[in-house]
């Protein structure tokens, strides 16, 4: 699965003569071109370093063609609830056609941010780098070339990893591999516990895969709120997922003609399977940075060591996004990297990134939204006595025209955790249709402080269902 090594040609042959730059960047995606167009704004001249495709995970086998597909399970749904409100027919779903629209979307992405580096005067260089004293190495088509850097920012990011056992690395795919797919499998089984299992599991199940889920333990997102994780867990099933519980991982996977046989560590089987797919979680990708013989530590699975203001453990090197493990988020290594940029470049002196209330989605079936501390969380660091919690429980009024029983309507669940006499919200948690789109302004006001009082001030959206959340009583 580690990403391969080849090189691309140079669109901008680097010269090993030129005065340093300001800013090398290592890894053209979210965070490490955010941080080199900052830092390109304030007059800073820089370089980004990049093998493959410009926007890494997110833009080529992350977000962006993630949330494609779950649009596309989205308008499945929408087909199968439409008989409810008086449409009649169906429709037939190509994925070859979707996937086709998807990699085109996903080109044309790439050649935006090849744009918008040109147009921010960035240099790009292809090829690998390697740090070295005083900038970097990188092999490029045409050689080696060494390139002088005031400051180096390490932005390489992650890659999917597969755990030990008879056959997994040869007979499963990642989440690389998701996107490559060119036909909707039949049979699929989806390894993991995380983000990306829940997500592809969704999309598959909703699409018309028969999809078993395997856990290690017995429920996925394990630092996510209970409320959250038994509605989703209930909402799989009754969208038909199967879930193998307390497995231990998988052990080994056999194919025969095509077709998988998935065994797990506690014994149970899952036959005639046409894609594995492992989402048991991601690595940072250092190698070949050579961070031993650059003084750049690592911690012990290897994410690269930062202070609050990015810098490495090695004085100019500075670290972000998923290669640090901190928050792998996005819109984090982009925030991380445009205050970097502005405290080594713009004079803020201490531009820092905050790692708290970061608004996060799940985009499951239905997805989740959700900021700040579990329940649990915040009483094991406040105390049980000084946490108090809202719930709510409701079916979303897209189904009030459905002619099913009321607890066979797929439901939505909040919580709020609020915090002390004032009670400071300090968790935000939702399940249910739309709780993509509800926590954006949320997160503005718990970064502010808001207090439960303060929800309580606000009028409700009606009818919505996010409005629940400032009629929680
Ligand atoms: P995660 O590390 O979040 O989840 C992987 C999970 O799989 C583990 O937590 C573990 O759960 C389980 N697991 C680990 N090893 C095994 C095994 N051998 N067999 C079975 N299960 C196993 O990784 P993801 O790859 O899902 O996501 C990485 C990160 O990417 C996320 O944390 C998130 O930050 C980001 N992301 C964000 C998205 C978004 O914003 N919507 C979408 C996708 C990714 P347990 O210990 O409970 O078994």
């Amino acid at each position: 699965v580690r990403p391969s090594t080849t090189l691309s040609m140079s669109s901008s042959p680097p010269s090993s003569s030129s005065p340093p730059y300001d800013l090398l960047v290592i890894g053209g995606g979210s965070g490490g071109i955010a941080t080199a167009r900052r830092a390109a704004q304030y007059g800073a001249k820089v370089a980004v370093v990049e093998r493959g495709r410009m926007g890494g995970t997110c833009v080529n086998v992350g977000c962006v063609p993630k949330k494609v597909m779950w649009n596309a399970a989205a308008c499945m749904e929408v087909l199968h609830d439409m008989k409810n409100f008086g449409f009649k027919g169906g429709a037939e779903f190509d994925w070859g056609f979707l996937k086709g629209r998807r990699d085109a979307y996903v080109k044309r992405l790439n050649g935006i941010y090849d744009t918008n580096l040109k147009n921010s005067a960035v240099v790009k260089i292809e090829g690998l780098a390697r740090l070295r004293e005083g900038g970097v190495t990188v092999a490029t088509s045409t050689g080696e070339v060494e390139i002088d850097a005031k400051n180096v920012l390490l932005a390489v990011g992650g890659y999917p990893i597969f755990p030990p056992g008879d056959g997994i690395s040869e007979n499963a795919i990642s989440s690389d591999g998701f996107f490559d797919l060119p036909d909707l499998p039949k049979k699929a089984v989806v390894v993991g516990a995380g983000y990306i299992a829940v997500e592809l599991a969704g999309v598959l199940n909703t699409l018309g895969s028969d999809v078993t889920l395997v856990l290690r333990k017995d429920k996925a997102l394990r630092e996510f709120d209970d409320l959250i994780r038994d509605t989703l867990d209930s909402e799989m099933l009754r969208q038909g997922i199967s879930i193998l519980r307390n497995t231990g991982g998988v052990k080994s996977i056999a194919e025969t003609a095509g077709s998988k046989t998935v065994t797990c560590a506690d014994g149970s089987v899952v036959e005639g399977v046409d894609c594995v797919l492992m989402a048991t979680g991601r690595a940072p990708l250092t190698e070949p940075l050579g961070l031993e013989e650059a003084g750049v530590s690592q911690g012990p699975r290897g994410h690269v060591i930062v202070d609050e203001y990015s810098e490495t453990t090695k004085k100019g090197v500075y670290a972000l996004g998923d290669v640090c493990g901190n928050v792998e988020l996005t819109p984090m290594a982009i925030a991380a990297g445009r205050r970097l940029a502005d405290r080594l470049f713009g004079n803020v002196k201490d531009a820092k990134v905050s790692y708290d209330l970061v608004p996060t989605v799940v985009f499951s079936h239905p997805p989740i939204g959700t900021i700040g501390l579990s329940e649990e969380q915040a009483k094991a660091k406040y105390g049980e006595d000084n946490v108090k919690v809202y719930r709510s429980k409701f079916a979303n009024l897209w189904y009030g025209v459905f002619d099913i029983p009321f607890d066979e309507k797929p439901p939505t669940a909040m919580k709020m955790v609020t915090v002390g006499d004032n009670e400071q919200v300090v968790g935000l948690h939702v399940i249910g249709t739309a709780a993509d789109e509800m926590m954006q302004g949320f997160g503005v006001a718990m970064k502010m402080g808001a207090t439960k009082a303060d929800f309580d001030s606000s009028v409700a959206i009606h009818p919505t269902a996010s409005e629940e959340f400032v009629t929680l009583a």
